[in-house]
């Protein structure tokens, strides 16, 4: 019985060095495989997980310029920001907590516009990027529990005193990204009477307010935090007029291609808010802009 138990955990010993070899050669410096081999989980071999770590990766869809969530930083190529620190704690619950996450997260730029047809086509795992559950979208992706909340808000320009409220938007042009709940809300918020124009990205959005081409941006009031910080002579307007609660986009389990994912997403984001490495993130990347602290996205 020994010599069989003995031969059992070599082979798997082998097993196990093999899937986390495997999972790190594309990407990491042999210090970050050394030390990953000695906290790698282990999942069902079936599971989505188990799947990535073979891959060695796991593609995170996230924004370039989306502060303070997701900011490549354009002289080091480096990722910054609140959505970048989620997906770096999710490849370590995937990974193994000892390695740099970046060894194993490739990250795959997207706008709002794009971030559904990433998942579909099949071009990223996650979508990490101020992404809104909505039941429109739960008809064609999935998503994890909430892990963030805001609502939508206004930017005018300082010296702006005629844009007080949403429905003051009615007749007036104002930017929000394409693809976006904001596009949708403003539509909403004033029957169809706001100009939208419609760009890919909020720093866009600031760039066509500074220069005088919209009255206002509207969108997630983190986001427009955000852009105050980069402009002083903006303000943000009105109360909050929607719910925006974020999720991690999902591709849709198909013939068990994602087996267990959404399961194991779940119980991490609760991890992630219970152990308090949440409201770390938060104090790191909001509380700058917000000059608020939050211990749970309900706070
Ligand atoms: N949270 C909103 C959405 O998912 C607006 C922010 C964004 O476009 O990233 O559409």
């Amino acid at each position: 019985m020994r010599g069989i138990a003995r031969k059992l955990s070599i082979v798997l010993a082998v097993v196990f060095v093999a899937a986390a070899c495997g999972g790190a050669t594309t990407t990491s410096t042999p210090a970050a495989t050394a030390s990953a081999l000695a906290t790698t989980p282990t999942f069902d071999p079936m599971s989505y997980m188990s799947k990535l770590q073979t891959n060695g990766k796991i593609r995170v869809g996230t924004q370039e310029d989306n502060t303070p969530f997701s900011v490549k930083i354009p002289t080091t190529s480096k990722w910054e920001g609140f959505d970048v620190d989620v997906a770096r704690e999710l490849a370590k619950a995937i990974f193994g907590s000892a390695a740099d996450p970046d060894a194993f997260i490739e990250y795959v730029p997207v706008v709002s516009a794009t971030r559904i047809p990433s998942l579909t086509d099949g071009k990223a795992d996650v979508i990490i990027k101020t992404f809104t559950i909505t039941e429109e979208r739960k008809q064609q992706i999935d998503f994890s529990d909430v892990y963030f909340i805001t609502g939508q808000r206004i930017l005018v320009k300082k010296d702006n005193t005629t844009i007080k409220e949403a429905a003051d938007l009615a007749g007036k042009t104002v930017c929000a990204q394409k693809g976006s709940t904001s596009e949708q809300n403003m539509t909403k918020a004033t029957d169809g009477k706001a100009k939208p124009l419609l760009l890919d990205s909020y720093p866009a959005c600031l760039l066509a307010l500074q220069q005088g081409q919209v009255d206002a941006v509207s969108t997630d009031e983190t986001i427009l935090f955000g852009l105050v910080k980069q402009d002083p002579n903006t303000k943000i307007v009105g109360k909050p007029f929607s719910d925006e609660p974020y999720g991690i986009g999902m591709k849709k389990d198909s013939g068990g291609d994602r087996k267990g994912f959404v399961a194991f997403m779940n119980t991490w984001v609760g991890q992630l808010i219970s152990s308090g490495t949440w409201a770390k993130l938060y104090e790191k990347h909001i509380t700058p802009v917000s000059n608020d602290k939050k211990q749970t996205p309900k706070g």
